[in-house]
Order: C-alpha cells, then structure tokens, then sequence
C-alpha cells in the first residue's frame, strides 16, 4: 500500500473534517476540523490525533470554517510543526475564527472544571453526613481522589493560536505550490465561504502517481459576492460533501421572494425578525441580499442589527480581498456601492448593548450568531422573541442534527434555553435558497465534469448525514456511472 487515505472526521457526519493523505513515509493532512452540534459530537473533539502529530509534513485548509480548521492548534499543541497551506483570505479569516474559539475553549473548561469541583464538593459532604467517624478518612479519600483526576485543560489557548498563525502560508488561487516531498497542491475557487477553496492534491511515491480532489465545502451558482466552484475535469479519486447530497435548494430568486414576505411581514406587524446566522459567510450573503432588496425598494427600509463582533471582523476581512470577488460584485464596488453592508446598520460591540435590542423601536431585524442556536448572543434573543407572535424566527443555513436549531427547524413548540422552558410562538420560517452549500443536483453536476477526462476511480462521500450520503451515493451510481464509496469514521483506503 503505498498512497492511501485515511478518514478522520466528516465520515458519517457532517462535522470534523480531517483527511490523512500517506505516501511512503510522507503524511498531509487536509483540513483539520471540529466536531460540532450535539454534545455527544462535541465530545470527539477530546479523543487524540490517530497520528503522531510530529510526523505530519502539512496541513492544507479547505476554508476557515471551524468544522475544517478548528482543531488546528490542538493539533499544533500535540507537536506538529510543520507548514499549513490555506489561500490568503483564509488565512485572514481563520485567524479571527480560531482567536475567538480558543476564547470558548478556555471559557468551556473554566466553567467545566467549576462544576466538577463542585460535583466533587458535594459528592464528599454527602458522604460525610451518613458515614460514621471510624471510617472516616477513607471514605472520604474514595469519594475525592486525591489530586482530582477530573480537571481539564483547555482544547487549546490563545498562544497555541499564536503559534498556529506562525505556521500558515497564504496561497493564490489556480498557482500549483509544493507542500511537501512528493505532494504538490493546487487551490480552487470553492464558492461557499470567503477564501474556499477546493484542493487538487498530486500525490508521488516512487513511479506511483495520483491525483486526489477534495471538494471543501462546494457552494453554488447563484450566490453572490464570490466567483462560482471552478469545474475540475480530471481526478484519479475524488472526496465530495454531502450536506444536501438528499435534497434540491429553492432557487435564489424564490429564496429572495420568500425573504421580501417575511421583512413585509415583520414590518406591518410592527415586530422582529431574527435571523441566526454564522459569522462568517451566512451573513455577509443576507446583508448583501438586504442591501441589494433595500435599494431596489423592494422592502421596506427597517433597521438592522449586526449583533456579532466576530461577522463585523469576518466583514472586513472580505473587505480586504476584493480579488475574490465575482464579476457583479466586482462592478458594484466600482460603482462606489457598498455592496458589503446596509444602508445604516448598526454593529453592538458589547453583550449590554445587545441585551437592550429587546427595547428598540420596532419593526427591527436582528441577525445573531450562532448559526445553529448552540450558544452565542442569538440564546438571549431566543428567550425575548420566541414566546412573542409578531416575531419572526428565519433560518437560512443548515442546521445540524441535536441542535436547537434542528428542533425548533423542525416545528419544536418549546425550547430550553439556559435551564428555562420557553414556548416557541413566534413564526419560524425557513429559507433553503440562501445555502452556503451546493444541493443534490449541483454537485451531481460538479462532479459530472469529471466524466469529460477519464472517470475517476472512486468518489468518496463525506460531511453528510448518514441518509443525505446514502441518497448521494445512490444518484452518482445510477446518473454517473461511478463508484461511490462512503467511508466510516478512522477507515484507510489505498488508492490504487
Ligand atoms: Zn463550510
Ligand atoms: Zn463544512
């Protein structure tokens, strides 16, 4: 076996994308992402690397996303020390998004290990009280271990980042770049978020030769700001996501249809509409969208908040890399519009300042992280405006399974939120036009390209649902004539 992959993440899940490439002694990593969603996901986040982390020759990043780059510096704290290849703006954004998530994980093991050694605390009076005094002191030892084994660290800190951010090496799009002996990498405009890319991997051991295409995350056609997924036409293995491999998008002019209702609706009914969002990409789309909807007096002109630092940042950011741009956008900037924002949006920079947009002149839309309602600003907003009918709940991203996001998509009539049981009164719309991800028949037709040259040997399905991968896999075989295979978590193929 002398090429072969091995599957580490996004493998029967949509979440914690991680690939291992071998060739003879020489191992890269593409994308190094977290487990995100239900708490049971969150939990793999902890297991160790399945390598050792010192014998990686590189990290390439698809996109900043933290479900693709998250665990980067946990990875770097494990002793990997080598070079991680991303595009430039991926680079920019990840810094943003990797500082913010080292924030979390400290804060997460902070509050962790205060419980635990109040659990612990507890758990030793309890004991106390109904033992007798001969027995005492051991008691007491079995029910508090010495040294209390039960602390964590954090996943990684901010320093860990720091070190992550001296190890990055920015890349231009369609420019072929050595990674590592025998591996060159090639990075494509992917279309989903700011800096996307899918990655052309050509892979050397001796007289063997492959070449691996990995898609990232693919976007669509239709969406604005960046350039459309370029078409590959040759890959000797393919590994393709799956989130909407099972189901087929409203198009964007319906999704902006459907949008017009809900802010006319908001608006005559003097109430809010809140709309989760994930800092980066989700929102700068949607505010792209109002901005656009605003100046063709298509709705009315309400006010907007932008309550989340971390989409303010990610805002500027795509600011500073117009080359991504595609040709619309492009023009519009040249026009002097400001296509990346609404006409007077207002930023809350501190979590006071959103706590009192519960008390602003209505009608009003609030966009908020995080996307999937697991935590963030959006939680107390939730509290405010879900038991309130002239509200508007709208989601316009994927909402992972056992979130809270997922239940209330789903028509949840109550929700819990820190511990309280609200009632969901509000509407809850949702709109699948504006997803930052390819549906079934895109990325049928992504992949289809690849029929022109000779077919690839193998398409892997990946970063999907189990029934989403299946039905996937399905439509490739029977509409494609290729060879789907969907790969279980930590399985090693050889490419052949
Ligand atoms: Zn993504
Ligand atoms: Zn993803």
């Amino acid at each position: 076996m002398s090429i072969s992959i091995q599957f580490l993440g996004a493998a029967g899940c949509v979440t914690g994308s991680q690939f291992l490439v071998t060739a003879g002694d020489h191992r890269v990593l593409v994308d190094c992402g977290m487990f995100q969603g239900s708490p049971e996901e969150v939990a793999r986040n902890r297991i160790p690397f399945a390598f050792e982390a010192d014998a990686l020759d590189a990290l390439l990043l698809t996109h900043a996303h933290l479900d693709h780059c998250g665990r980067t510096p946990a990875l770097v704290r494990a002793g990997f020390g080598g070079r991680i290849h991303a595009t430039h703006a991926t680079v920019d954004l990840a810094e943003i998004v990797l500082r913010d998530s080292a924030k979390l994980q400290v804060e997460f093991t902070e509050r962790w290990n205060r419980r635990q050694a109040r659990k612990a605390e507890a758990e030793s009076e309890a004991t106390v009280e109904e033992i007798d005094d001969e027995s005492l002191p051991e008691r007491i030892r079995s029910a508090a271990p010495e040294g209390r084994t039960d602390t964590r660290e954090p996943l990684y800190d901010e320093r860990d980042v720091e070190t992550t951010m001296g190890q990055m090496r920015g890349c231009d799009y369609g420019t072929e770049v050595q990674v590592a002996e025998g591996y060159t990498a090639v990075f494509h405009d992917a279309g989903h978020i700011l800096g996307s890319a899918i990655i052309e991997l050509r892979v050397t051991d001796g007289a063997e030769r492959r070449t691996i295409v990995f898609s990232g995350d693919l976007g669509r056609d239709e969406s604005p700001i960046l350039r459309d997924p370029t078409p590959i036409t040759h890959a000797d293995h393919v590994v393709v996501e799956s989130t909407y491999g099972n189901r087929e998008h409203a198009p964007h002019d319906e999704a902006i249809e459907e949008l017009v209702t809900a802010i006319t609706e908001v608006a005559s009914d003097e109430g809010v509409l809140l709309v989760p969002a994930f800092a980066i990409g989700r929102t700068q789309e949607v505010i792209w969208v109002l901005d656009h909807l605003v100046r063709e007096d298509r709705i009315p002109r309400i006010p907007l908040y932008l309550d989340s630092p971390m989409a303010s940042r990610a805002t500027s950011v795509y600011h500073d890399h117009p080359e991504t741009y595609d040709d619309e956008t492009a023009a519009l900037l040249r026009s002097g519009d400001s296509p990346l924002e609404y006409p007077g949006q207002q930023f809350t920079d501190s979590v006071e300042d959103s706590k009192v947009i519960r008390y602003a002149k209505r009608p009003i839309m609030v966009v908020a992280a995080s996307g999937m309602l697991t935590g963030g600003r959006i939680m107390h907003h939730l509290k405010d405006f879900l038991p309130d009918p002239k509200c508007t709940l709208l989601f316009i991203g994927y909402q992972g399974e056992g979130t809270l996001g997922r239940h209330l998509q789903d028509g949840g009539k109550t929700a819990r939120i820190d511990g309280q049981e609200i009632d969901v009164r509000c509407r809850v719309r949702v709109i699948s036009g504006f997803s930052a991800h390819a549906d079934q028949h895109e990325l049928e037709a992504w992949l289809a390209h690849f029929a022109a040259d000779a077919k690839p040997k193998t398409i892997f399905i990946v970063h999907g649902d189990p029934d989403a991968a299946e039905a996937f896999a399905g439509r490739i075989r029977s509409n494609l004539g290729m060879e789907a295979h969907i790969p279980k978590h930590r399985e090693t193929v050889s490419l052949v």
